[in-house]
Order: structure tokens, then C-alpha cells, then sequence
């Protein structure tokens, strides 16, 4: 089961995490490693496959789940969009942008 990502585990993203661990388990595949890049986008990598139709299938469902991420917000799960504004290129819907810059501006980070 891949732990989607436990260094990028994001609460709006667990019905990703949820569809990705079925289909792993269904072609007996285990992602070698998944993160946020600089761009805030969700990468996930599998190993080399050993037939090219397998790989084939695995780089669809990669460039699928990609992004899903990159439109779902990554607090609850909404429409989102990614948010330029913050460095690190956050996926959020609108209420979740408006209480994250809300609190970032507050505690004077913005
Ligand atoms: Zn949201």
C-alpha cells in the first residue's frame, strides 16, 4: 500500500490516496516514491516495469492521478486551483485559500 504519501499526505487528497491503493493492489504495483515538487504538483514514481504494456498503463495512471491533484484541493478535497501566491504553489479551493491567506497574513508571513 503506498503511503501517499506520507510526506505529502494531504487531507483533500485521500480519495486520490484511496483509488491509487486499489489499482497498486489490483496490478500488484507499489510506487517507488511520491513528494510535492517546487511546482506544488503531486509526483508519483514507479519502478521501471517489465513489459512495456505494464509501463504503459503506469505512466496513464500517473499522468492521471497527477492531475487530479493538481485541481483538488489538498485541505478538503474541492475544486481547487494551485495558489502562486504562497511559495510552495498550494492546491486549494477558494474558502481554503481565503483561511490560509487570512492566516499567513495575521501571523505575518505575507
Ligand atoms: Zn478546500
Amino acid at each position: 500500500m503506498i503511503d501517499l504519501l506520507n510526506s505529502t499526505k494531504k487531507p483533500g487528497w485521500t480519495d486520490i490516496e484511496s483509488k491509487l491503493n486499489s489499482i497498486n493492489t489490483f496490478l500488484n504495483v507499489k510506487p517507488e516514491s511520491s513528494f510535492i515538487d517546487h511546482h506544488g504538483l503531486l509526483k508519483i514514481v514507479y519502478p521501471s516495469a517489465d513489459n512495456t504494456d505494464l509501463q504503459e498503463l503506469l505512466n496513464i495512471i500517473t499522468w492521471y492521478f497527477e492531475r487530479q491533484a493538481a485541481k483538488i484541493c489538498q485541505q478538503c478535497g474541492a475544486l481547487g486551483f494551485r495558489r502562486r501566491v504562497f511559495s510552495e504553489n498550494p492546491t486549494l479551493c477558494q474558502q481554503c485559500y481565503v483561511f490560509e491567506y487570512n492566516n499567513r497574513f495575521e501571523s505575518g508571513v505575507l
